[in-house]
């Protein structure tokens, strides 16, 4: 009997014990299941954090404006892309106070502000270099959920753009007035010339009415070019562009310019090629008549104006305006497109100059997609070329 009860105790035993080693399988396999679970969501957490780090740092990094994060000791912490840009910076700037970074002292007088205050608002710094900029600084102190403070974050705008367009606009206001002021003036002080008496001597009445028409008709100039130069910044003028034979053109302008090239005993050659350009004809013919208006009454008397022009690779034809005159100074060359930049006021305004025929030229050009310049040497004569988009002859 007891061998039977031994041997079922022995098998009862294995048996317990294969079981218990079955569920410790089981339990082993639940263990590294949720291993491999919990190795899943960390691997998950940490893309989701890198994805959002990345994402952050891509917005960080794609602003216009540019940002410093300091820490509570006044360390630079993080800057970002457009802030190198601002600065010109090619080191890293982390760990570096502002002093140290910038050696701007309005920027680290700032600080000592901003900790007291808690934000600064709308500082304006002048960076000196070659490119002068303007920027403006909006600094404010972060803190922690119990309101410790733990740094400061300073964001820069660059207002350089902004103050050129305002200079440039206060420019031209004050410009545009001289040039009304000055016509308008001289008609009133003829005007009130001839009602004082003068009117009764008609050889004088005759010469100040001359005076003043003369004037009348510089004011209306002046009002046209005005208004075709605001109207081509502002893209208002819609561009007619067709097959427009330049040579053509040229020659209404030479016809249209006769009687002033006349005056001052001035050849004019239109020597230009079959060009077909693709333009506005109306738009070309005032480039045309600006470039040779200009070259008659700059150039000499007795003096010779050639019009010439050539195809160029790539679908181009290049105009050239060529006159024997004066030329211009080295110094002006590079200004004479700029609106009422003139290189010899007196003679601009004697010949009824705007200041702004030049300019109309480029805007007209640079609709058309080419581009204008000039090549002139002092006593050697000038010569203006520009390009236009050519249709195959
Ligand atoms: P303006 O109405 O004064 O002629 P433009 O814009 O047409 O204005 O020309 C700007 C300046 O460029 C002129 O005032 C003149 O000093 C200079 N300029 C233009 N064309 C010539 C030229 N062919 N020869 C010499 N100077 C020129």
């Amino acid at each position: 009997m007891w061998p039977f009860i031994s041997s079922l105790c022995v098998v009862f035993l294995v048996l317990a014990w294969l079981r218990w080693r079955r569920r410790l399988g089981l339990a082993q396999k639940e263990i590294d299941h949720q291993k491999q679970r919990v190795n899943e969501l960390e691997a998950t957490r940490y893309e989701v954090i890198a994805h959002k780090q990345a994402e952050q740092e891509a917005l960080f990094n794609s602003m216009v404006e540019g940002v410093l994060v300091l820490d509570r000791d006044g360390k630079i912490q993080l800057a970002n892309r457009a802030l190198d840009r601002m600065f010109d910076l090619h080191v890293d700037i982390r760990g570096k106070t502002l002093l140290e970074a910038f050696r701007l002292h309005e920027l680290h007088d700032l600080l000592p502000r901003l900790w007291k205050e808690g934000t600064v608002p709308g500082v304006e710094l002048d960076l000196p270099g070659i490119e002068r900029r303007s920027l403006q600084v909006n600094a404010t102190v972060v803190r922690d959920a119990e309101k410790n403070q733990q740094g400061g974050i300073l964001v820069f705008h660059d207002l350089t753009r902004i103050k050129e367009l305002e200079n440039t606009r206060q420019e031209f206001v004050a410009n545009v007035s001289h040039e009304l002021r000055t016509p308008l003036s001289l008609i009133k002080g003829y005007v009130e010339t001839l009602l004082n008496g003068a009117q009764h001597d008609p050889e004088v009445s005759t010469r100040f009415l001359q005076t003043i028409d003369k004037h009348a008709d510089r004011l209306t100039i002046l009002i046209e070019d005005l208004l075709t130069i605001s109207r081509l910044e502002c893209g208002q003028i819609s561009m007619n562009v067709q097959s427009t034979d330049v040579r053509a053109v040229a020659s209404r302008v030479v016809e249209d310019l006769a009687m002033r090239a006349q005056e001052k005993n001035v050849s004019v050659h239109n020597r230009l090629p079959e060009l077909i350009a693709q333009a506005d004809p109306q738009r070309l013919q005032q480039v045309f008549f600006n470039l040779v208006d200009n070259a008659i009454k700059y150039g000499n008397k007795d003096g010779s104006i050639i019009l010439s022009g050539r195809a160029l690779d790539g679908a181009l034809l290049e105009v050239k305006v060529e006159d024997d005159g004066p030329g211009i100074p080295e110094e002006a060359i590079q200004r004479v497109f700029e609106r009422f930049y003139r290189a010899d006021k007196g003679r601009s305004r004697e010949q009824g100059g705007t200041g702004l025929g030049l300019s109309i030229v480029k805007h007209i050009v640079h609709c058309h997609g080419g581009k204008v310049w000039v090549t002139s040497m002092a006593g050697e004569g000038s010569s203006f070329y520009f390009t236009l988009p050519a249709v195959a002859v």
